[in-house]
């Protein structure tokens, strides 16, 4: 299987990211989007991204250009039928993927790779309602994709090696190192990660340290370069929740019990950086601790 041209569903903060590395990797990519407005700003900041790597001597002003001009978009999603590879990286919701793919279905070719950029649902369950569970993967980038190194790779149940290997060699050619995992809840970073970020709004909750001081700790006491209620702000409270969620009830046990704190943040809309309000408060010129 030799993949070329690249599709990417969505032109959100993953879709825009996953564009601009495949095409400076050289890949023809197709980008779509429900919305015109989406797809206009990560255009925008693909160049603005870009630009940034060619100021610091990271890509040529040629490379940037040639990378752009391999990009196009398009609000009609079945305009990514010649693709030879579909990276789904639309809202998270399972009705919206499954939607996706089934419109999909009938304009691409037998050969052709689908794969979910999802952070959570089943890659399993979301193959078994295509034709082609056996060319369907999981290919989730992490958050902002130019910069981060690791993509998880995802082996739903029917897989198959070919399919595998010739996403291998896209992460190769993308100059980032794979993981592979197998397809239960939120796999293997999230499922490290997002109990230990539970578990330092537990430590909030109970009174253990403030906000201030849990990061401190976890900075210079763990030398993790971001504290674990800073990084849950840039996350998302909200992606968060939904996560702890999903090992809760995909893993039945009670270890995984969102903190209620975490919950209230997110029903009072306090989302993190997004909103500009979460474990910090983000309107003024240097983030206040809320707690
Ligand atoms: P986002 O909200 O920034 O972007 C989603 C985009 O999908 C929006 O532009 C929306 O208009 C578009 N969309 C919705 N329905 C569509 C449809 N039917 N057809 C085409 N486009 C459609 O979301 P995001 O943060 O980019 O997340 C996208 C996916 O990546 C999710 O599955 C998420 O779980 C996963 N993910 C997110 C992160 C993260 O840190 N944000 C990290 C890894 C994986």
């Amino acid at each position: 299987m030799t993949i070329e041209k690249v599709g990417v569903v969505g032109a959100g903060q993953m879709g825009n990211g996953i564009a601009h590395v495949s095409a400076l990797a050289g890949y023809t990519v197709m980008m779509t989007d429900i919305s015109q407005d989406a797809l206009d700003s990560a255009i925008a900041l693909i160049d603005k991204n870009m630009t940034r790597q060619v100021s610091k001597g990271a890509i040529s002003e040629d490379e940037k250009a040639a990378a752009l001009a391999r990009i196009a978009c398009t609000t009609t999603l079945t305009d990514l039928g010649p693709c030879d590879l579909i990276i789904e990286a639309a809202t998270e919701r399972e009705t919206v993927k499954q939607a996706i793919f089934d419109e999909l279905l009938p304009h691409i070719h037998e050969n052709t790779i689908l794969a979910s950029n999802t952070s959570s649902i089943s890659i399993t369950r979301l193959a078994s309602r295509t034709d082609r569970p056996e060319k369907f993967i999981g290919f989730h980038f992490m958050n902002p994709v130019p910069i981060m190194q690791l993509v998880e790779l995802i082996r739903g149940i029917a897989t198959d090696d070919a399919t595998f290997n010739a996403c291998q060699e896209v992460v190769d050619r993308l100059g980032k190192t794979s993981a592979t995992s197998e397809d239960f809840p939120a796999f293997i970073v999230n499922r490290i990660l997002m109990p230990m970020i539970n578990e330092a709004v537990y430590a909030l909750y109970e009174g253990v340290g403030n906000v201030s001081s849990i990061d401190t700790s976890m900075k210079l006491g763990a030398n993790h370069p971001m504290g674990p209620l800073e990084l849950a702000d840039f996350i998302g409270l909200d992606t968060c929740l939904a996560i702890m969620n999903v090992l809760h009830d995909g893993l039945a046990d009670t270890k995984y019990r969102p903190c209620p704190l975490l919950t209230k943040y997110v029903e009072a809309g306090w989302l993190g950086r997004k909103t500009k309000r979460g474990f910090y408060d983000y309107r003024g010129e240097t983030p206040v601790p809320t707690r």
